[in-house]
């Protein structure tokens, strides 16, 4: 697998060891164009960078290396992980995103995708619950990869996890509505188990991480209201979590 050194001067001088990688977050670059975006990521100025690209033929180009602090993630946090620049290789695929016209991946940029995690994966010794989105990691101020991003094909890789519920099932339960304040709580529970953080009791918070569920687990339906599929789905992961 070739790849082609980009360098970007945007990264923490010193050095991290090995073993302070645990996390791989996904990203999309969210701008007009695939050169103005490697532009942005090697630019001084805008003080932003990720470890590794990702173009729409497939191309990958790397601009910083793992061994150094990458600035993509911004404040963060995933289970006992806070700020996870320091924790976390960042990978962005170039898509114009939500506010220029947010398309699919193609298909060669996903088979890039899979090929530098499978390394990544083996070198770091990576958990699947640990491959997720920036949204999984703000879910107040991101919302990419977003809902186009294909987490259950990869999945089936081990990049990232998806759940194993019956499908006929998950459509019956659909715009269930859940009232009770202990199905709210388990679900709450799951989003911890899953490794979200729920830091904050605020109702706005309780509907943006919601959404950031929906958006990875759930894509027929991003409302940000809680139902009886989102339980569901969130328990089945929950398990899955806790058994790895
Ligand atoms: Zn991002």
């Amino acid at each position: 697998m070739k790849i082609n050194n980009h360098f970007s001067p945007n990264f923490h001088k010193k050095t991290r060891s090995k073993s302070t990688i645990k996390l791989i977050i996904i990203h999309y670059t969210g701008m007009q164009s695939g050169r103005e975006s490697i532009k942005r990521l090697c630019n001084p100025k805008s003080k932003v960078s990720s470890h590794f690209v990702i173009n729409r033929k497939g191309k990958i180009y790397r601009l910083v290396q793992d061994n150094k602090i990458a600035w993509h993630a911004g404040k963060s946090s995933w289970r006992k992980y806070k700020n996870l620049n320091k924790y976390s290789i960042g990978i962005e695929l170039i898509n114009k995103g939500h506010r220029f016209g947010y398309t699919k991946f193609t298909k060669k940029q996903i088979l890039s995708l899979k090929n530098i995690c499978k390394i990544l994966i083996k070198k770091y010794k990576i958990k699947s619950k640990n491959i997720i989105g920036h949204s999984d990691v703000a879910p107040l101020r991101k919302i990419d990869p977003g809902e186009k991003f294909p987490w259950k094909e990869l999945a089936k890789k081990k990049i990232g996890i998806w759940h194993n519920c019956k499908l006929s099932l998950l459509k019956k339960s659909r715009k269930i509505k859940i009232y009770t304040m202990q199905e709210k709580a388990k679900f709450i529970n799951n989003l911890i188990d899953i490794g979200y953080c729920v830091s904050n009791k605020k109702k706005t918070f309780f509907f943006k991480i919601t959404k950031a569920f929906q958006r990875h687990y759930r894509k027929e339906l991003i409302n940000g209201h809680l139902d009886k599929e989102c339980l569901i789905i969130a328990q089945n992961l929950s398990k899955h979590c806790k058994n790895s």
